[in-house]
């Protein structure tokens, strides 16, 4: 399984199983992580922006450093260009 990053969050799922999502019939989401996704939908509707407002924080505690404004801005960018946000 190559590095993926989720199509939602953002997050990193990396090589081990347990950050994908599932589908319906159980099997593993290639574009989603856990939190995002489960049994085949999404655990919460929600907009990009909100998605971006829930995201800040736990960015923030995984790099030392960084503003939340610069957070906020990478997020803006990456963001859209994820498959769930991609009009
Ligand atoms: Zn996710």
């Amino acid at each position: 399984m190559e590095e993926r990053y989720c199509q939602s969050c953002g997050m990193p799922m990396g090589l081990k199983d347990e950050h994908y999502g599932t589908e319906a019939d159980k099997s593993k989401s290639k574009d989603y992580c856990t939190y995002c996704y489960e049994n085949g939908a999404f655990t919460a509707d929600c907009t990009m922006q909100e998605m971006i407002d829930f995201c800040v924080q736990p960015v923030l505690e995984n790099v030392p450093g960084l503003t939340e404004a610069a957070a906020r801005e990478m997020m803006s960018i990456q963001f859209p260009l994820l498959k769930r946000w991609r009009a």
